[in-house]
């Protein structure tokens, strides 16, 4: 068996149709999908979610919680950390199962803990020399060239990640038509990756997700930070978009009284996610943006799986009936393909 685990970043569920995605819609067609899509880890943004998918962990337990983490005295981003625990990459090599990873943001392979793979693009988890999207993170196409170089399709586990419907839907929000025409270039660039499968299509199991939606922004600006500070409240903010986290900060009920949040949980004994209304980002305005993620509002993950393998359609009906968590695939990988990630 063959399985190849796709990632389309902040590809919106609403999208996956025979108009903007063709070759996911024949996945969806011939395979299955759950058509309200999975649900991401909190906060909803790219690292967190990431670390979930390949240790099967919700953040308190893998403990990236947003784009960076608390190093002890300040916030780095978390791919200089990577995931506590056991990922998928370290569990297939221990069973023997060769593993490949290729991503389109780079520092998802520190994030993952992907250098742990058998072949990693890029290889050092730094940003490299080639075709690159409007937010430098590497083009769908250099994805492409990657697999290649590589050899991903060799691999019995392939990791792939495709970058830019992050990048357009940030610049021109989710429901702009220029967003909708780049989801349909990468739909194309993800049919060129199925291409490949095609001659082991009856040993191959296709997995496609996204790791969060993106909702239009209306607002920036809320400065948490400052906010805290003036009513002399400790916590040190970190802000992700649509959502901040604050860590040792105070009381949920406390959080809650500042008029610009909306909504507050405690992710673990140190940090508490805040939210606020539709649209309305955290931190300093930034020019030409219009999409952002963070919050509870944009946990739908696309799920989807396709293939020849005869185990396809026993996940794509466990798919129809529950909406899958982002920290449910990497169990599921290892049952497929017998391995198994410690506890
Ligand atoms: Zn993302």
């Amino acid at each position: 068996m063959q399985v190849v685990f796709v990632v389309i970043d902040a590809l919106p569920n609403q999208w996956v149709t025979p108009e903007w995605t063709p070759n996911l819609w024949e996945l969806v067609t011939e395979g299955g999908w759950n058509p309200r899509g999975g649900k991401a880890v909190l906060s909803t943004a790219t690292y967190p979610n990431h670390a979930s998918f390949v240790t099967g962990r919700e953040p308190a337990s893998h403990g990236i919680f947003v784009n960076r983490v608390w190093d002890g005295s300040k916030f780095v981003i978390s791919s200089k950390v990577g995931p506590k625990g056991d990922t998928i990459f370290k569990a297939a090599g221990r069973s023997g199962i060769s593993n490949a990873v290729v991503v389109g943001d780079h520092n998802l392979i520190g994030v993952m803990g992907a250098e742990e793979a058998d072949a990693c693009w890029p290889p050092d988890g730094e940003r490299v020399d080639v075709a690159l999207d409007e937010f430098r993170y590497a083009a769908d196409s250099s994805v492409l060239d990657a697999v290649d170089t590589i050899d991903l399709v060799s691999a019995d586990l392939g990791f792939v990640h495709f970058n830019e419907p992050d990048t357009v839907c940030h610049l021109f929000g989710p429901d702009a038509e220029e967003t909708k025409e780049r989801i349909r270039s990468t739909d194309a660039a993800f049919g060129d990756l199925v291409e490949r499968y095609k001659p082991s299509w009856g040993d191959t199991v296709l997995i496609v997700v996204s790791d969060h939606d993106q909702e239009p922004v209306v607002e920036y600006g809320f400065d948490l930070a400052d906010a805290l500070r003036q009513r002399s409240l400790s916590g040190v903010v970190e802000n992700e978009g649509t959502c901040a986290v604050v860590f040792d900060g105070p009381a949920t009920e406390t959080l809650m009284t500042f008029d610009e949040v909306e909504g507050a949980i405690v992710l673990d004994a140190q940090h508490t996610l805040v939210w606020g209304k539709p649209g309305h980002v955290f931190g300093p305005w930034l020019d030409g943006l219009h999409g952002s993620h963070g919050s509870p509002r944009t946990s739908t993950q696309v799920t989807v799986v396709g293939g020849g393998h005869a185990q396809v359609p026993v996940i794509a009906s466990a798919l129809a009936k529950r909406r899958l968590n982002a920290t449910d695939w990497a169990p599921l990988v290892g049952e497929l393909m017998g391995f198994q990630l410690t506890e």
